[in-house]
């Protein structure tokens, strides 16, 4: 017997819409390239988002076509976002730090129409638009004040919306209908796509605003250093003007000065981001004594987060949530925040340690761990295994791209992460490496974050990446790559005696390099494929 209620198509548009006519004080307050500040409320950005809808529909824009853009967190990608789904077109946010070769793969596999520029990228345009889709039509982001010399025949954004009328007849859309596109950064091969839908989407921001309410609360003020670029800044224009909490965005200024001036200034509750991002940002509390005022919250993930730069903020009374997810999850999968009763009954110790794994999955992910002929293993805390992911905001495949569907699927339709990890009884997700970066020594494997995270609460670590290098006896040996904290070089006798207190000896990193910073990927990870191949040819003590 089916239910007797009515269904209405879930839509993006309906976040804002909703944002605007409730949480009329919220604000978004944004870092602008032109080098001032702008704020505004969502009441405002709704105006806008349907002046910037007619103006597209006057391009003779429609319902499935891919609109670009190459932007920093600000207001008017945020208004890109809702403008481009409300219209029935697919936001297909592009990451400025992909290399060129792949910029021109994405833009030709997604065939995109538009391409919305902020003014930093013009350069990126005049050196690739002879390679973009032939038809492309280009868009500044800015005023006519701000309009560059170039060559490019760039339409101005704000020319684009001013004098359209500030209502707009939004088409209902079928729910399924898609909404965004972003592809992953393509360390191995040609980036793929993750094709979002408007139901997928708004699904994804009721999802986190119950996983992360406390933090998301209506008055809360958020900063997503997180990219609007990529994955969709963790879903944080969506969740925000539904749980009506203000956004915070910090344009092209993310080091660790810049930051702290913006949090203190704003009074920044939330602050989301990368750990690359956060090791900034302390080296600046550090150096000035204290945090930013009123800064009480981190959410970090994108690549595990130390447990000494979980300590650091904890102790300075900011609370960490560590998360994990994946641009084919929407991204959002596991998050971290302690229940009251681990809050109330267990030790600093035990929290830091708790904190330092995954988290727990949130509502409408389902997690399975399977052995290598694809049986599920037990949440025991014990079992390690690949990790298979199921629900509502993942992918069901990859866009136009079937081979790599195929290979990313089970034959139950789990999407399989490409993480190894094991999940404890209650819950809590340890993500032990990705499957590529594990290091397999002699039948074993060894967890590169576990001895990174170790390594990195040596006060002469600035910064560590554990790589595996080939080995004649054992196949793969740990090395151990150091970014030295001032002058001094860790020795390897005091790196192995704090290992040692965790785990096996012959887990130990075989040797110690120093190096002056570590390679990054496009999303700010450490680039474990770079330092792989840097490294290919190195002899290990006992191989020289
Ligand atoms: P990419 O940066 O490769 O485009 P994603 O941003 O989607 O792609 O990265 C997803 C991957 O990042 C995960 O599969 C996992 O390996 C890693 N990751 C994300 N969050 C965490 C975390 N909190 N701890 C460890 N690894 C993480």
């Amino acid at each position: 017997m089916l239910g007797q209620m009515m269904h209405r198509p879930l839509s993006t548009i309906e976040i804002l819409r909703y944002g605007a006519e409730t949480h009329t004080t919220s604000e978004i307050v944004s870092v602008r390239t032109e080098g001032d500040i702008h704020r505004y409320t969502y009441r405002e950005a709704y105006h806008r988002v349907a002046q910037l809808a007619h103006a597209l529909q006057k391009l003779g824009l429609k319902e499935g076509d891919r609109i670009a853009t190459l932007a920093w967190n600000g207001y008017r990608h945020f208004e890109l976002y809702y403008a481009i789904a409300g219209i029935g077109g697919v936001c297909h946010t592009i990451n400025p730090r992909l290399s060129a070769d792949q910029m021109i793969y994405i833009t030709q596999h997604a065939e995109d129409k538009v391409l919305c520029v902020d003014l930093t990228f013009v350069p990126i345009v005049e050196a690739l638009a002879e390679h973009f889709p032939n038809d492309m039509t280009y868009i500044l982001m800015a005023d006519r004040a701000h309009m560059p010399e170039s060559r490019i025949n760039f339409l101005c954004y704000e020319e684009l919306a001013e004098g359209e009328p500030t209502e707009f007849d939004w088409v209902e859309l079928a729910e399924d209908t898609a909404s965004g596109l972003c592809y992953t950064s393509g360390t191995t091969g040609n980036p793929k796509g993750a094709l979002y839908s408007h139901r997928s989407t708004v699904l994804h921001a009721y999802t986190v605003a119950i996983s992360l309410g406390s933090v998301l609360k209506e008055g809360a003020r958020v900063l997503p250093v997180v990219p609007l670029f990529h994955v969709n800044a963790w879903g944080l224009p969506y969740t925000a003007p539904l749980t009506g909490c203000s956004l915070i965005f910090p344009g092209s200024a993310l080091d660790g000065k810049s930051l702290f001036d913006l949090m203190d200034r704003e009074k920044v509750t939330s602050a989301w981001g990368v750990p690359t991002v956060w090791l900034g940002l302390q080296g600046e509390i550090a150096a000035r004594g204290k945090n930013p005022d009123g800064f009480s919250s981190v959410i970090v993930g994108g690549s595990a987060a130390p447990r000494s730069m979980i300590e650091n903020f904890e102790v300075s009374g900011v609370t960490v949530c560590h998360a994990w997810g994946m641009t084919e999850m929407s991204p959002i999968g596991t998050q971290g925040l302690l229940s009251a009763h681990e809050e109330e009954m267990l030790s600093q110790d035990e929290k830091l340690d708790m904190k330092a794994l995954q988290g727990r999955r949130a509502f409408g992910v389902d997690l399975k761990i399977v052995d290598e002929n694809g049986n599920a293993l037990p949440h025991d805390g014990q079992a390690i295994g690949e990790l298979y992911v199921r629900g509502n905001t993942i992918i069901s495949g990859y866009y136009s791209n079937e081979e790599a569907s195929d290979a990313a699927m089970d034959r139950d339709g789990w999407f399989g992460t490409g993480d190894v990890a094991y999940i404890d009884a209650d819950g809590f997700l340890s993500i032990q490496d990705r499957a590529k970066d594990l290091i397999k020594s002699g039948g074993e494997w060894i967890s590169s974050i576990d001895l990174e995270n170790i390594v990195m609460a040596h006060p002469d670590v600035a910064n560590c990446a554990v790589i595996s290098v080939p080995h004649p006896k054992w196949d793969e040996r740990p090395l151990l790559i150091v970014v030295p904290n001032g002058d001094k070089r860790v020795k390897k006798a005091e790196v192995d005696e704090m290992l040692l207190k965790q785990v096996a000896k012959w887990q130990l990193p075989d040797a110690i390099e120093f190096v002056e910073e570590l390679p990054l990927t496009a999303t700010g990870k450490v680039s474990k494929l770079t330092l792989r191949k840097s490294f290919k040819d190195y002899k290990l003590p006992d191989m020289k």
